[in-house]
């Protein structure tokens, strides 16, 4: 595929910078300055420091993110996913979290922005990345941070409402899930996702209903490569160069 060709950003090397791996990208090389809105000239694509001007290619990649209630496979998902491919780098979102996210409630931009940095700075090295963690539409497409991709692709976990009922029931209490309130609240966006996926075209829908993990986990490598041999780097909700 074009991208995977594409000649890697014009970075100094990280080890050089003495600089951790999330500010790899966003600190202006010539400047110095910390701008993660930097303006994006599809030409190279280069991102350019809004202060200096200073520019540098980059790699713009699309970004995956498989989606789903609580309840709904995602972590396991992960997990197995994981195992079976090699040409995505696959990502379980809670890895991230921490309790301060607590405080931006909502649509937790901060906790997004995190993500895509994370996720920008890995495709890097050339490998397209697969954000595992319940997201709709436009939690990430809203962030700063994803100028720096070329499209997204959601993969939507979905599974009967019963069965979703029983797998939270069975989930340790520590965990806590089994509250009406919560169950009825993961059953009504696992419904909303199941919609969103019927009418969006970039969003697939899995029925994980009697699927072992193993076969959820080919399913979505299909869907991997089914975009990727596509070559697909149309852009599905893009601000380019706002
Ligand atoms: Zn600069």
């Amino acid at each position: 595929m074009i991208f995977y060709n594409r000649c890697v950003a014009k970075f100094m090397p990280i080890h050089r910078m003495g600089l951790g791996v999330f500010w790899m990208f966003n600190i202006c090389m010539q400047c110095e300055a910390y701008r993660s809105d930097k303006t994006i000239d599809l030409s190279g694509p280069y991102a350019i420091c809004p202060i200096c001007g200073c520019k540098h290619e980059f790699l713009r990649l699309p970004l995956f993110v498989i989606t789903g209630a609580s309840g709904s496979g995602k972590s396991r998902m992960a997990i197995e996913l994981a195992k079976i491919i090699t040409d995505v780098v696959v990502i379980e979102c809670d890895i991230f979290w921490r309790a301060e996210f607590h405080e931006d409630s909502g649509n937790f931009w901060e906790f997004r922005e995190f993500c895509l940095r994370a996720a920008k700075n890995i495709c890097q090295g050339g490998r397209p990345v697969v954000l595992c963690g319940a997201a709709s539409p436009p939690q990430y497409e809203n962030c700063t941070e994803f100028r720096y991709f070329s499209g997204i692709h959601y993969l939507i976990l979905y599974c009967d409402k019963e069965e979703l009922r029983q797998r939270l029931k069975q989930r340790p209490e520590y965990r806590r899930c089994h509250s009406d309130d919560f169950i009825k609240k993961q059953q009504s966006y696992n419904k909303y996702l199941y919609q969103l996926g019927n009418t969006s075209e970039n969003m697939k829908v899995l029925d994980t209903g009697g699927l072992s993990c193993t076969e959820m986990a080919v399913k979505a490598r299909e869907w991997v490569h089914d975009i990727l041999s596509r070559g697909d780097r149309k852009s599905f909700m893009i601000r380019d160069n706002e």
